[in-house]
């Protein structure tokens, strides 16, 4: 069981908290959304998962698989099976998204045996083809180069394919982006519908409820001010639809 346990967690950037105080734990098999006004930390925390040099952990830890995710480098990050959709967001001039995803496959091989010699050609097309399939993706989008002219919709395909080949153990997609117009939503969604499973934890975050009518998260958390204030059911999403979040301030200030 690979839980990803995140306690008491505060996050600085350039000396001004961001977080303060999240705590939050994850295991194989449960999706959560965590959703929020904006400038509430929300992609804070998907920038401290992914262990971007800028925001710093003042206190409380971040365990995945009892291991001490803080000490790991990004890569070592993602061989432990940790996901992060926006881990490559740039374009990469002559490198294909089917030749992208097959060095990142190698790599984390080679890290696990440095005798590795790469996934065999032709398990590396039967893979891609099957996972293109799952997802009903076109088989000529792994011959366009990497992000090189992508719509928003094309990027999200090319991050959930990558998802896909990559079977993490918890994925976290930070979806607060505005190029998420609806084909990107759809791509995203019936993405992770199709990833979700035993095997599979998923982080969602977002600001955009809209999300939430597509993916069916088991459990929903509101990020208000560096902390989660609420969590419940998926019928949390709907009341915020419905309600905002003015209700969960009003609260929350009451409590302090
Ligand atoms: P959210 O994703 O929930 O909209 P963020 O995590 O992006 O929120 O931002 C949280 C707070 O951190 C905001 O008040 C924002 O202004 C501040 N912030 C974000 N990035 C930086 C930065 N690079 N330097 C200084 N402040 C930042
Ligand atoms: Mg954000």
């Amino acid at each position: 069981m690979s839980h990803l346990e995140i306690k008491n967690l505060h996050v600085s950037i350039e000396d001004k908290e961001i977080l303060k105080g999240l705590s939050l734990t994850i295991k194989q098999g449960e999706i959560h959304a965590i959703m929020g006004p904006n400038g509430t930390g929300k992609s804070t925390l998907a920038y401290t998962l992914m262990g971007h040099p800028n925001y710093t952990v003042t206190e409380g830890e971040i365990l995945f698989k009892g291991k001490n995710l803080l000490e790991l480098e990004p890569d070592e990050r993602s061989r432990e099976g940790v996901f992060l959709a926006f881990q490559y967001p740039v374009a990469i001039p002559g490198v294909t998204v089917a030749n992208f995803l097959r060095s990142a496959i190698n790599s984390r091989r080679r890290a696990e045996n440095p005798e590795d010699k790469g996934m065999p050609i032709p398990e590396f097309r039967k893979l891609l083809k099957e996972k293109m399939d799952m997802l009903k993706m076109d088989h000529n989008f792994a011959g366009r180069y990497l992000n090189d002219g992508f719509s928003g919709g094309e990027k999200k395909r090319a991050e959930i394919l990558q998802m896909a080949t990559l079977k993490p153990e918890i994925a976290i997609l930070d979806e607060t982006d505005s190029g998420l117009d609806i084909d990107a939503l759809r791509v995203v969604s019936d993405g992770v519908n199709a990833l979700a499973g035993p095997e599979l934890g998923v982080l969602v975050i977002t600001h955009y409820q809209r999300l939430l009518n597509y993916i069916k998260p088991h459990f929903v958390h509101v990020l208000l001010d560096g902390r989660i204030v609420e969590s419940g059911g998926p019928e949390l999403a709907l009341h915020l639809e419905e309600h905002g979040y003015e209700w969960v301030r009003e609260k929350h200030e009451e409590t302090v």
